[in-house]
């Protein structure tokens, strides 16, 4: 169904992750008509990427007071909508729509299923049996006011949505490619709200193992490729430098934010292809060759034929071959490590350095430019902030989709009450 133009809706949603679905629910299930916008042709890109895939749905510590203790400053902003819906509201919501949930660890809350579609199941299923019209491909570019009040939703490539009143779920900048690309900090910095920075992301890695004795020694063009559970997450290219606690360089740096972000729900690996424009029938054809070539040599002395000589001793250390081997002795399976080695350099990430992991702020609207009973703005009484777009200081462990809950649910009961009074 399209939106006409002349149309007014109680509850206009901006942004379909996991807080604008769970906000816009809520409103229509309270009776509210409901309009959800979503740029991408499709609901919660990022939400079916959560927790390597497997979505780690909240954390299930049922003593608010307790969980709230985990959120540093932002704790004390949450205490009212948490009195509304907390962690153990979440889990009788799934529990109750056909999704059984198990918890492991830090008490985080995965669905039995070990799929995030799990999730995205339940939520889509609330949004049709409450109502909700969904408009994808709907990328909203600005708000209107009038006489104080948020009035419509400007379409990037369309009408202006009209309602009496909005929630902002456009999330935050971290992989921008489902969708949050901050927009929704643009459109709050044109009203007038204070929007806090999001932290530099742009950090060198440190590695379990490093190569230290290839400190120093930078790459001008490698492929690497992040790993989380064995599951391809992320891939970039270019220049990259090893340090002597792990890797540096552009190709390394413009990975960090998704990188850190992906560390704070478990181990992360990076692959680094040395040889990216070769394959691996090049890559052993030549092997093969040097090695008849120079069939009395050592294979440290002749391997700088290959990649960069100040690398070789680290290869072969990697690859567990002794540097004095002679190349008439290399035998087929140290031929293959090397060329592992050389193409799949698998190297167990264990932080980012000069960023305390644990506590990465994200940026985002500050705290004190929202009422917390309700969700809403100080600025626009008929505004509505939820989920990501809030700067809220967070540890790994479900606590991001849990703020999403909370907000979305308080901030979709309150634009449905809102709207209602209103008319
Ligand atoms: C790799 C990764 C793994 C994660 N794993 C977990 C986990 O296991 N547990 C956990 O608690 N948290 C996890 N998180 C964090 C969690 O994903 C976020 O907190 C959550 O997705 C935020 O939801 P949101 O609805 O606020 O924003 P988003 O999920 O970012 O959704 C925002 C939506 O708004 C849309 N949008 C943006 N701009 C516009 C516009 N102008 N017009 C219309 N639509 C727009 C976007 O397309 C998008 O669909 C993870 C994050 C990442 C990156």
């Amino acid at each position: 169904m399209n939106a006409q133009s002349e149309q007014v809706w109680d509850v206009c949603v901006i942004g379909g992750g996991p807080a604008g679905m769970m906000a816009a629910a809520r409103a229509a299930e309270l009776g509210a008509s409901v309009v959800l916008l979503e740029r991408n042709n499709s609901l919660g890109k990022k939400l079916l990427i959560t927790g390597g895939g497997r979505c780690n749905v909240t954390n299930a510590e049922f003593d608010t007071k307790k969980l709230l203790s985990k959120f540093k400053d932002g704790g004390k902003f949450l205490a009212s909508p948490f009195s509304q819906w907390n962690s153990k509201d979440t889990i009788e919501f799934f529990n109750g729509r056909g999704m059984p949930t198990k918890v492991q660890a830090e008490n985080r809350a995965f669905p039995v299923s070990d799929t995030a579609q799990s999730v995205w199941d339940v939520l889509v299923e609330y949004l049709k049996e409450s109502g909700v019209t969904v408009m994808s491909n709907s990328r909203v570019e600005s708000l209107n006011t009038e006489n104080g009040r948020i009035v419509s939703a400007q379409l990037k490539y369309g009408d202006a949505v009209r309602a009496h009143a909005f929630i902002l779920a456009t999330g935050g900048l971290s992989h921008p490619e489902t969708g949050s690309t901050g927009d929704g900090f643009r459109m709050l910095k044109a009203l007038g709200h204070r929007v806090n920075d999001t932290e530099a992301a742009l950090v060198p890695l440190a590695l379990k193992v490093p190569l230290v004795d290839a400190a120093g020694v930078a790459l001008r063009d490698v492929k690497i490729t992040v790993y989380q559970n064995n599951v391809k997450q992320e891939t970039g290219s270019g220049k990259m430098l090893f340090t002597h606690v792990g890797l540096s360089g552009p190709a390394i740096l413009n990975l960090s934010r998704e990188i850190g972000e992906l560390l704070k729900y478990g181990d992360v690996d990076v692959e680094v292809d040395l040889l990216p424009d070769q394959g691996f029938d090049v890559v052993d054809a030549k092997l093969q060759e040097i090695f008849r070539t120079d069939i009395n040599k050592k294979i440290r002395n002749v391997l700088g034929t290959m990649v960069q000589p100040s690398l070789v001793t680290s290869i072969l250390q990697f690859a567990q071959i002794d540097p004095d081997t002679k190349c008439n002795s290399v035998t087929r399976e140290m031929r293959v490590r090397l060329m592992k080695t050389l193409k799949h350099l698998r190297l167990p990430v264990t932080g980012l350095l000069g960023m305390d992991k644990a506590v990465t702020t994200s940026g985002g609207v500050a705290l004190t430019e929202l009422d917390f009973k309700t969700m809403s703005s100080i600025l626009f009484p008929n505004l509505f902030l939820v989920g990501d777009i809030l700067d809220i200081d967070r540890p790994s462990g479900g606590y991001s989709l849990q703020i999403c809950w909370t907000s979305g649910f308080v901030a979709g009961t309150s634009a449905a009450q809102y709207a209602t009074s209103a008319q």
